[in-house]
C-alpha cells in the first residue's frame, strides 16, 4: 500500500425519488489497498459500489478518481471492475465468451487474452465447464465465473459486491483465502462489500462500517473490534454480541444496581466523567466467572443456560434486575446450569458509552 490516494468520495448522496439513500459519504482509498464496507441489508452499500464504478451518478457531491471528476472519465479509461451481486453475466456466452468478453472490449491482444483466462479459469477451478451457459451451472459456479470476469481485466480498482454469498460454506473460506492471496500478488485497490463479519475482519486492511448510508467508522479490524466510536458498531462486529449494561458512575466508581463494577481506575479518571447514566459494554470473552468468590470477583449471579461449542462453553448469566450477559469460557470449569458464580470484567476491556448519544466516551 502506498500513500497516494486513488479514489476519493467528497460529501456524496444519493436520493432515489424523494428518498435520501446515502446521507454525505466521506472517503479516502489508497492505492493498492483492501477495503471493507461492512453493513446491514439495504444500508446503502451496493449502491456505493454502482455510483463508484460510474453506473449511478451522485446526486450531490464528487467522486475522484486519482483526482479526476469521475463523471469526466470514460468507462473505457475508467479502470475499473466490478463483480455485480447477481452475477450479471451475459446469457447466451459460454462462460469462456463472459471472461473474454471485457478483454475484447478493451482490445486485448489474442495471445494476452488466452494467457490471462487460462489462469483464471485454472485459480477458479472452472477449466472444465469453460463450454457452458450460465443457466447450466450451479450458483456457485456462476460466482465463480462473474469473480473471473472482474479478475481478469487486471484493472487498478476491483470492486467487489457480495462475492461469495452464494458459495457453500466449506468453498467460501477457500474463495476468501484465494481473494487475499491475488490481492497479495496483484496489489490492486480493492473494495470489497460484505455484510459477513468475519469475512470483513479476514480481509480488510480497513473496514468501513455502514448503517442508514452513513459511514459509522472507518478503521483497522483491532481498531473496530476494540475501539469502536459508537454502540452500533460495538454491537454489530462479534459474536456473541458485545453486552450492554445500564450503569452509574459517581465519584470515581462504577456501580450496578448498588454494587461497583469498577473503582480506583486510572481509565475512568482520564475520561473526566460528569454524566451519571451510562451505557458500559463488555465482550463475552472479557467476562471472567468463577465458582468461589474473590476479592476481585465479587459480582454474583446465577447460570441459566450454558451451551458447549466444543472449543469453548457460552455461558449465560442472570443479574440482578432481570439482566442478563453472556460469557465465554475456554476452560472447562464444571459449571451447571442454575448454579450460583461470581463474575467481573476484565478492567482494560471495558467499554463506556453515552446514554444518549450512545458514543464511546474515550473516542
Ligand atoms: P445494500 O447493498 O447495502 O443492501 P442497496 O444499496 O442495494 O443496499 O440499497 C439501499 C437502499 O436503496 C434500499 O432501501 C433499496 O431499496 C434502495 N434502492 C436501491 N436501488 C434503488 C433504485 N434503483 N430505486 C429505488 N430505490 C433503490
Ligand atoms: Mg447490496
Amino acid at each position: 500500500m502506498s500513500n497516494k490516494v486513488v479514489l476519493e468520495l467528497k460529501d456524496v448522496t444519493k436520493d432515489y425519488k424523494k428518498t435520501n439513500i446515502i446521507r454525505k459519504m466521506n472517503l479516502q482509498v489508497e492505492d493498492g489497498e483492501f477495503l471493507v464496507m461492512l453493513g446491514p441489508s439495504g444500508c446503502g452499500k451496493s449502491t456505493t459500489l454502482r455510483m463508484i464504478a460510474g453506473l449511478e451518478v451522485p446526486s450531490t457531491g464528487k467522486i475522484l478518481i486519482d483526482g479526476k471528476d469521475s463523471q469526466k472519465i470514460s468507462s473505457l479509461e475508467r479502470n475499473i471492475a466490478m463483480v455485480f451481486q447477481d452475477y450479471a453475466l451475459y446469457p447466451n456466452m459460454t462462460v469462456y465468451q463472459n471472461l473474454e468478453y471485457s478483454l475484447k472490449v478493451h482490445k486485448v491482444k489474442k495471445e494476452e487474452r488466452q494467457k490471462r483466462l487460462e489462469e483464471i479459469l485454472e485459480t477458479l477451478n472452472l477449466s472444465d465447464y469453460r463450454d457452458r451457459l450460465p443457466g447450466q451451472l450451479s450458483g456457485g459456479q456462476k460466482q465463480r465465473v462473474a469473480l473471473g470476469r472482474g479478475m481478469v481485466k487486471h484493472s487498478k480498482i476491483f470492486l467487489l459486491d457480495e462475492p461469495l454469498s452464494n458459495i457453500d460454506v466449506q468453498l467460501r473460506e477457500k474463495a476468501r483465502d484465494e481473494i487475499q492471496a491475488l490481492h497479495e500478488k496483484n496489489q490492486q485497490t480493492i473494495i470489497y462489500v460484505t455484510h459477513d463479519q468475519l469475512e470483513a475482519m479476514a480481509l480488510g486492511d480497513r473496514i468501513a462500517i455502514i448503517n442508514d448510508g452513513i459511514i459509522q467508522m472507518i478503521d483497522t479490524p483491532d481498531n473496530i473490534y476494540n475501539h469502536p466510536t459508537n454502540l452500533f458498531v460495538a454491537q454489530f462486529i462479534g459474536t456473541p454480541r458485545i453486552n450492554t449494561l445500564d450503569v452509574i458512575y459517581d465519584q470515581g466508581e462504577l456501580f450496578f444496581d448498588d454494587e461497583v463494577v469498577l473503582s480506583n481506575s486510572k481509565r475512568l479518571a482520564e475520561m473526566n466523567l460528569t454524566s451519571k447514566r451510562l451505557c458500559l459494554g463488555i465482550r463475552p470473552e472479557h467476562v471472567i466467572v468463577k465458582k468461589e468468590k474473590t476479592n476481585l470477583l465479587y459480582l454474583s449471579a446465577q447460570i441459566e443456560m450454558i451451551v458447549d461449542y466444543g472449543r469453548y462453553q457460552q455461558l449465560t448469566l442472570s443479574l440482578k434486575n432481570n439482566q442478563a450477559i453472556k460469557a465465554i469460557t475456554t476452560t472447562n470449569n464444571n459449571f451447571s446450569s442454575g448454579e450460583s458464580v461470581y463474575f467481573s470484567f476484565m478492567e482494560e476491556k471495558i467499554l463506556l458509552f453515552d446514554y444518549e448519544t450512545k458514543d464511546n466516551l474515550e473516542n
